[in-house]
This record gives structure tokens, C-alpha cells and sequence, in this order.
């Protein structure tokens, strides 16, 4: 492969900024260490964080792609940059549970903590201005979001997803209680997991202590974040 370099900043998010790079169809991802909370309302930095982050995601989704599911990824460049495909996001975040926790406790007033029988999914309206609100797939569809087969496609790389990183984080004695997936559409329409899985995306519980090991540290002001987000991804390497 050519050498890749950084080329025009095209976006900039909370988390990662995106850059342009010679071939129109590749970009770069390039993870910072800022953290936001609550809809952009708790700012901060975990040291470290973008390194672990851009790892942990490249690790993630080349196991994937060994089980069957199309991602963005093409190669890890340095420690916080990635060149990925580049993609048309889909305006919808995909939330899968296996446990209670964050939004799904509160809103059904139900402890943390219990395991379901089966995974949930969920999505919401990528949409900043509104908040990122809740619907379902036929709303997803009349506001024309993505669809009827892209949101069946979705769904079913979205339970293989969670069945997967479930087994996988299982033998490194880590609970995946919940996680947020973003997909995208490559030029020809087809549909491939993008953004992240990091710390920052979903919750990791050891599943001896329940100790959590992601983002959740950083919302809920329990100290020691930058150790969780070190001890997890030593968890997955060991
Ligand atoms: N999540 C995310 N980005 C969001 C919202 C949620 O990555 O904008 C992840 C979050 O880290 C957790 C899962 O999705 O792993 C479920 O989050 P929940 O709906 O419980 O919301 P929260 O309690 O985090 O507000």
C-alpha cells in the first residue's frame, strides 16, 4: 500500500478528527484524547485515551471482519491513526444490551445489573440539534434515515456483533453489558460497521467484580479512568 498521509481535516468530532487522504475512497481517523458526557455537557480529557481507543477499535473490528461482518477498517498507521474506507454515515446509533444499565435502568426503573435472556437493540437519530432522539425502525424509514433492507441488515450484523464480542470479551473474564455501533455505506451502498468500539462505546464489566471498565468512570465521577481504560485494554491483549 502507498504511504498515507494526512491530507485536508474534513470533520471533527468529540472524540476523533477525519481527514482527507489521496484516494478519495480512504480517510484517516485520528483518536484525541477529549471525552464529552451527557449530551457535550461534561468535558474532559483521559490521558492516553486515543491511543487505547483507535487499538482496542482496530483489534475489535479485524476479529469481526475473521467472523463474517464487512467493516471500514483497512490499516492502523500510528497510535492514534487509522485509515478506514470512507463512508456515508447511517444518521442512526445502534444500542445492543445484554444487561441493565445507563438510560435503559433509569428510564424502566430497574437496577443495573440484570442479565436479560435475550439482546436488545434500540436506535436513535444521530442528530445533534434534537438530541439524538429515540425511534423505532419504521420511524427510521419514513424519515427516510436508511432503508427497509439496510435496517434488516443492521440488525442482523448487529446481533452477530454482540454474539461475537460477547464470546470474545467473555474469555478475558469481561461482561459486554451494553454498546453503541455506527454503520456506513460504501460508494456502492453496501453496508460496513464504522466509527469506534472502544471504551468510550460500550460498558465492560469484569465479570467477577463487575468493576466497570469503561467510559462510565469518567460520566459517574468513580476516579481511576485512566486505569480502567489502561486495565481493559490489557485485559484484551492477554
Ligand atoms: N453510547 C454511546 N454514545 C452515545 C450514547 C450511548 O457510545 O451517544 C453507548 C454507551 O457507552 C453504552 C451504550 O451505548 O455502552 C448504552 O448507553 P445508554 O443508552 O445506557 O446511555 P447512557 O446511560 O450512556 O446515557
Amino acid at each position: 500500500m502507498a504511504i498515507m498521509t494526512k491530507g485536508k481535516l474534513i470533520y471533527e468530532g468529540k472524540a476523533k478528527k477525519v481527514y482527507e487522504t489521496d484516494d478519495n475512497e480512504l480517510v484517516i481517523v485520528s483518536y484525541k484524547d477529549d471525552a464529552t458526557a451527557f449530551d457535550g455537557l461534561k468535558k474532559g480529557t483521559i490521558a492516553g485515551k486515543g491511543v487505547i481507543n483507535n487499538k482496542m477499535s482496530n483489534i475489535l473490528m479485524t476479529h469481526l471482519e475473521k467472523c463474517g461482518i464487512p467493516t471500514h477498517f483497512v490499516e492502523e498507521l500510528s497510535d492514534r491513526d487509522t485509515l478506514v474506507k470512507r463512508v456515508k454515515i447511517v444518521p442512526l446509533e445502534v444500542i445492543v444490551r445484554n444487561v441493565s444499565a445507563g438510560s435503559f435502568s433509569k428510564k424502566y426503573g430497574v437496577p443495573e445489573g440484570i442479565p436479560f435472556e435475550e439482546p436488545t437493540i434500540e436506535f436513535s437519530y444521530k442528530n445533534d440539534e434534537l438530541h439524538d432522539p429515540l425511534l423505532n425502525e419504521y420511524h427510521a424509514i419514513a424519515l427516510k434515515l436508511a432503508e427497509k433492507d439496510e435496517i434488516e441488515t443492521i440488525k442482523e450484523y448487529s446481533f452477530k456483533i454482540n454474539a461475537e464480542l460477547k464470546k470474545l470479551w467473555k474469555t478475558h473474564g469481561i461482561t459486554l453489558v451494553d454498546f453503541k455501533l455506527e454503520f456506513g455505506r460504501l460508494p456502492d451502498g453496501k453496508i460496513v460497521l464504522a466509527d469506534e468500539i472502544s471504551p468510550d462505546t460500550c460498558r465492560l464489566w469484569d465479570s467477577k467484580t463487575s468493576k466497570k471498565l469503561d467510559k462510565d468512570r469518567f460520566r459517574r465521577d468513580l476516579g481511576g479512568v485512566e486505569d480502567a481504560y489502561i486495565e481493559i485494554m490489557k485485559r484484551l491483549c492477554e
